[in-house]
């Protein structure tokens, strides 16, 4: 017993998970979205893609020639507020699912969950099931087994994760040749230090830390239960059909069947701790919900086959809303609680933004522009009595190619606009030119002229027309 007059300790020590594999469909989506997820992570910076005038990559991050390269998608600088959008159509995503859902981001999509997953299916690999881990853990460190296994697991983490950092740099080069100029020492030295910090965060977050990553570090474990209510889908454990009113015990002779359990007021739970063995982040559902779990289903896989194998019915662990199970008959299947003013309202934003961003691609022009009325002086009166103003023109090439525009004035006397030689310009793609104008009247043209337009066009015949003002007085 511990001495009551010490101090608890405020460090506990970490005691290491290893979990059992399962089979089921949770276990098949979650393996599903990896190789996804991975196939999409590793395999794009390789995905051929034609285009006029850039590396021939489907996704590239185009650092110097500042342009973000997406398939046939050329995102500048200027449009930074589609990643605004974009941002802000992840957080609605995030939320949404979370208010319908639950954590299921967390079990299935989160990066965290990808690699963890894939390590411990490394370690799984190399070490066996969960009892040989088990034995190996306990073994000393002197054992020539332990050593071995142990450090070609490491060094297959490790491996991983120097794939996983070098695949992001090559998403920011032509790939073939960035990875010809990292292994040749000719790349530059931001991109080992990258790859040297992304390896040892994804071995440290996937190899080392695991689950104290979600329940210590990441944010949204904290503030997820915020977006929870009673009607939440989550994993939960049926306490009243596993206790019953004398709790939960293994199944021994005269406590196999479901109607001699029932019969002296046992539970479902064979108390067989499965569920517990397969958790990834070492919980155990049975004592209600809890922050840790990040709803990936393992334990549902892990009792359903439990509960079949006993000829019991499979959903003592399910995916429910705290409202069905509270009810005095739960309601069999998924019990999405869809119609509330939380899931409405995210999912409205969702479809509003996710249309904003549709229609601001579909409708973009394949150059920007803008004039600015030079106010500093508004106007000018020169020595024979004729009034100026000046204009300032930007303009931006964002179709892809380098591309010739022509500017000209309409509602204004012949020779009043003054470009200098710009009246034609060619602007490579992307890279952007402030032209000059200047517009002179004669006195009393200058005192009935307001405003006039200045067209641009572009050499694939795309008009942008501007009103301008002319001041006189
Ligand atoms: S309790 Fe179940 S759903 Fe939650 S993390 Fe553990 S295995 Fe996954
Ligand atoms: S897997 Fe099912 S039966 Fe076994 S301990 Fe967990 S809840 Fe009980």
């Amino acid at each position: 017993m511990s001495d009551p007059s010490t101090p608890p300790e405020l460090y506990a020590k970490r005691i290491p998970i290893v979990p059992r594999s399962i089979k089921g469909p949770f276990r098949n989506f979650k393996t599903l979205i990896l190789l996804l997820g991975y196939a999409v992570y590793f395999g794009l910076p390789w995905l051929p893609w034609q285009r006029q005038d850039g590396a021939p990559q489907a996704v590239m991050f185009d650092i110097p020639g500042r342009r973000y390269l997406l398939f046939d998608l050329v995102v500048h600088p200027q449009e930074v507020f589609w990643l605004a959008i974009l941002l802000f159509i992840a957080a609605a995503l995030l939320f949404f699912v979370t208010a319908l859902v639950g954590r299921a981001f967390c079990g299935y999509f989160c990066f965290q969950t990808l690699w963890t997953d894939a390590f411990i299916w490394i370690e799984h690999l190399i070490q066996g099931e969960r009892p040989n881990r088990l034995k190996l853990m306990r073994e000393p460190w002197s054992s020539r087994e332990k050593l071995l296994k142990v450090g070609l697991t490491r060094l297959l983490w490790l491996a991983l994760s120097f794939w996983t950092a070098l695949t992001f740099v090559l998403y920011f080069g032509y790939a073939p040749e960035l990875m010809l100029e990292f292994f040749t020492g000719q790349a530059a030295a931001a991109a080992y230090i990258t790859v040297l910090v992304l390896t040892l965060t994804t071995y440290l977050a996937a190899g080392v830390l695991r689950e104290h990553v979600c329940m210590f570090i990441c944010p949204y474990g904290r503030f997820q239960s915020a977006m929870y209510d009673p009607g939440t889908l989550s994993v939960h454990y049926d306490k009243r059909r596993g206790e019953g009113t004398a709790g939960r015990i293994p199944a021994r002779a005269g406590l196999r069947s479901l109607e001699e359990r029932h019969a002296q007021g046992h539970g479902d739970c064979i108390d067989c701790g499965l569920c517990v063995q397969v958790c990834p982040v070492g919980i155990d559902i049975r004592q209600g919900m809890q922050f840790k779990c990040i709803s990936c289903g393992l334990c549902i896989d892990a009792c359903n086959n439990i509960m079949t194998k006993m000829g019991y019915p499979r959903g003592l662990i399910r995916y429910d809303s705290e409202t069905n199970l509270a009810a005095p008959q739960p309601k069999p299947g998924l019990q999405l609680e869809w119609k509330n003013v939380k899931v409405l309202g995210y999912g409205a934003s969702l479809v509003l933004m996710t249309g904003l961003l549709i229609y601001s691609i579909a409708t973009r022009h394949s150059f920007e522009h803008s004039i600015q009325q030079v106010r500093q002086p508004l106007y000018v009166t020169l020595s024979d009595g004729s009034i100026r103003n000046r204009y300032q023109i930007r303009l931006t090439n964002l179709s892809g190619r380098e591309e010739t525009y022509t500017i000209e004035a309409r509602g204004l006397p012949a020779g009043a606009l003054d470009l200098g030689s710009f009246n034609r310009v060619t602007i490579k793609n992307g890279k952007s030119v402030i032209i000059q104008a200047s517009v002179k009247l004669d006195p009393v043209r200058a005192r009935r002229l307001e405003r006039f337009e200045f067209v641009i066009r572009s050499g694939q015949g795309e008009i942008a027309v501007d009103e301008a003002r002319f001041f006189a007085k």
